[in-house]
């Protein structure tokens, strides 16, 4: 673990924020930790401090590089593939998500990333012709498969080899469409129209590192969306230290409105919109469902994780589902106090300042 300073002003004042215990005991935790390369690492007490000079929120000490790159070499560490508890019983579904990307892609919904389409077609306008999009720390290559659907030259690169062999296995996507290369790596005459970053910002070591590199890749018109969770969303402000993306082995950052925007401007770009994630359901009564959904499947995930004799009284529902492969299967539940993202995530647009006569 190292001790950092802000990576927003470079201040090393900072006033403790939270102190988390992370135990596998603790359902939040358990998917992440599990699963891990020397798990104990993943376990303790962390602490997520906020800057005193501009208010930027880091979990601080943190990983080192190093153990950063084990704790992702882990396929469980990502999250994604979060179900509700009925999906337990339901022998039909396919498992496939916790195996090592077996077999093409079988069927293709649109559905899923359309809010992320809505978002990015509202800021760009393709009349030109096919806009190229690149995809940072595109994992398997999901969203670029989709985006190539879609008319959209799409590349994903992402630093895990595991992953994007996957994405050539399950997808079909190419050596161009899919890339494990660091954004360095790119030619200096390879610009993009697009360049999204979908929950990826809030793991990195320097975000203003990262984000400073894309200027190099972008063009005047270039459009960047970085989707993370914010502290200025509803649900940051009534759990506090419970809310459900407070996670600092994996999360580094904690973003705010404000100090996003102040990030992107301290390397060179202007935000121009924020927009919200895919919550369309705003009622009381959505919310009350996703939190008790929540704790049905905590129930349900401690229920098979931890090996309880009540088991016995689900079993008609089990049929021919294995003891195995019913543990495999909760540890895909849900574990929050609610459920699903709802107003805690934010897509940040921005844009590369205008900067006439200087470098772009
Ligand atoms: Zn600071």
């Amino acid at each position: 673990m190292i001790e950092t300073n802000c990576d927003l002003c470079g201040s090393d004042q900072h006033s403790l924020l939270h102190e988390v215990e992370v135990t596998l005991d603790n359902p939040r935790y358990y998917r992440y930790a599990k699963h891990v390369p020397n798990s104990d690492k993943m376990t303790g007490k962390f602490s997520i401090v906020r800057c005193n000079n501009c208010s930027l929120v880091f979990t601080n000490p943190r990983f080192e590089a190093e153990e950063l790159a084990l704790v992702y070499s882990s396929d469980k560490i990502l999250g994604g593939n979060w179900k509700n508890f009925w999906y337990l019983f339901d022998a039909k579904q396919p498992d496939s998500f916790s195996k090592d990307g077996k077999g093409k892609v079988k069927s293709y919904s649109t559905e899923l990333y359309q809010w992320k389409f809505d978002i990015i077609e509202q800021h760009t306008s393709s009349e030109k012709g096919p806009l190229q999009l690149l995809d940072i720390g595109c994992g398997d290559g999901k969203f670029v498969y989709d985006a190539l659907q879609r008319g959209y030259e799409a590349t994903g690169i992402d630093l895990s080899p595991d992953r994007v062999a996957k994405g050539k296995s399950i997808y079909g996507l190419d050596d161009r469409q899919i890339r494990n290369i660091n954004v360095d790596d790119f030619s200096p005459d390879e610009k993009f129209d697009i360049i999204v970053m979908w929950d990826v910002i809030e793991h990195v070591e320097s975000p203003a590192a990262l984000l400073k590199k894309l200027r190099r890749i972008s063009h005047e018109k270039t459009m960047v969306f970085l989707l993370t969770m914010s502290l200025d969303s509803m649900t940051y402000r009534r759990f506090g230290k419970e809310w459900n993306y407070i996670n600092p082995p994996q999360h580094l950052f904690y973003f705010s409105h404000e100090t996003m925007g102040k990030m992107l401007d301290k390397v060179g770009f202007d935000l121009v919109a924020v927009e919200m994630d895919d919550s369309k359901e705003t009622g009381c009564h959505q919310f009350i469902a996703r939190v008790i959904i929540g704790r049905i499947n905590r129930f349900f995930l401690s229920l098979y994780t931890k090996e309880k004799p009540l088991r016995g009284l689900f079993k008609f529902l089990q049929g021919s589902i294995s003891d195995e492969r019913m543990k495999e299967r909760a540890e895909n539940l849900y574990p929050g106090i609610y459920l699903g993202r709802y107003h805690d995530n934010f897509v940040f647009v921005a844009k590369p300042k205008h900067n006439p006569g200087g470098q772009n």
